[in-house]
């Protein structure tokens, strides 16, 4: 279905927001409006994800998630969204493939695991399971784009963390970028899970004006162009020298690992659900769209981010309080 400029003005407002999208980029795309006269085909594979990308999928604003599935986009594919079932569902992936259709955009949530094909399969054909690998594999082949949604499918994610003791990973986890030997058409938009604008914006791009400006890392642009630190709502503070102490402090958050300067992320102009972000709310950055997540400095997730003794007696859940003396002290969660 084609959109008129003004509701592309509207999604890309409601998607990109003006700062984060260059007016060049709206030039002359009344033209590429015109030429969108059908719903661009999307096949949505989710490999070794929990989901978590889908749910923030489902909670787009502005175009709700039903006016982009309904209006500006066929979502041919999605195993958890799609109503069909069984061999029903799954020959719709099968015919894309057969037929060698090259007329739809290929979006991957999750790694793939490399170390057995049987630890993430998507159906049968002809009786015999189908590994996620394959499927993405043949989809991408004439795919007009990949876009990998989530940290898991852009880098990695923590499906592809390391075992401490070891250094090994139990599935051999990669990112889509890696199974497909780094195709040019891949688009990673990470987080864990992304904002659902990164999401819709970067397929509607994608439909109306092609392939959006990308960093080193592959990711738009106008979404990861600029650090949380830059954006951040306590910049003021950090330049006036106030760090917060302690959770809860007024101030900048960077004494407490806040990873804000190491990460290209819009979430505090953005805002989630366009309320709050996560500095906003005083919990720090923990670099989730960069690609050393969730080992960012080797330190996990939430490793140096220091309490007070003070802090942690408070904590009322017994295991969580020990759980935390235990990072506090230079522990694992497990150890
Ligand atoms: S809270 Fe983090 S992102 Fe914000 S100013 Fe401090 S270091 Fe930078
Ligand atoms: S601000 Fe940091 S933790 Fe929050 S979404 Fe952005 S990269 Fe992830």
């Amino acid at each position: 279905m084609a959109i008129s400029r003004r509701e592309f003005l509207k999604i890309m407002g409601g998607t990109t927001a003006a700062f984060a999208f260059p007016g060049v980029i709206l030039q002359g795309c009344k033209k590429a409006l015109e030429r969108a006269a059908e719903r661009t085909p999307v096949i949505w594979i989710q490999a070794q994800s929990c989901s978590g990308c889908s749910v923030s999928l489902l909670n787009a604003v502005d175009p709700d998630i039903a006016t982009v599935v309904t209006q500006h986009i066929s979502l041919n594919f999605h195993q958890t969204l799609m109503g069909g079932t069984g061999h029903r569902a799954i020959s719709v992936i099968e015919d894309a493939v057969a037929r060698g259709r090259n007329d739809y955009v290929l979006a991957v949530e999750g790694s793939i695991p490399t170390k057995d094909d049987n630890y993430c399969t998507l159906g049968m054909v002809h009786g015999h399971h189908v590994s996620a690998k394959k499927w993405v594999t043949d989809l991408a082949r004439n795919a007009k784009a990949v876009i990998a949604i989530g940290s898991c499918a852009a880098f990695g994610g923590i499906p592809a963390a390391e075992i401490r003791a070891t250094g090994d990973n139990p599935t051999g986890a990669k990112p889509v970028s890696d199974i497909l030997g780094g195709l040019d058409k891949v688009i990673n938009v990470p987080g864990c899970p992304p904002h659902p604008d990164w999401m819709v914006g970067t397929i509607m791009h994608l439909i109306l004006k092609g392939m959006p400006e990308l960093d080193e890392f592959r990711r738009p642009k106008m979404y990861f162009g600029k650090t949380v630190h830059e954006q951040c709502e306590h910049l003021a503070a950090y330049k006036r020298g106030i760090f917060a102490q302690k959770w809860g402090d007024p101030g900048c958050l960077y004494k407490l690992g806040c990873l804000g300067m190491d990460t290209g992320c819009d979430i505090p102009r953005r805002k989630w659900l366009g309320v709050n972000s996560c500095t906003g709310s005083g919990s720090g950055c923990i670099g989730c769209t960069e690609k050393p997540f969730p080992d960012y400095g080797k330190r996990g997730i939430y490793k140096h981010l220091t309490a007070s003794l003070e802090d942690i007696q408070r904590i009322e859940n017994i295991e969580i309080r020990e759980a935390v003396l235990s990072l506090r002290n230079g522990g694992t969660i497990n150890g």
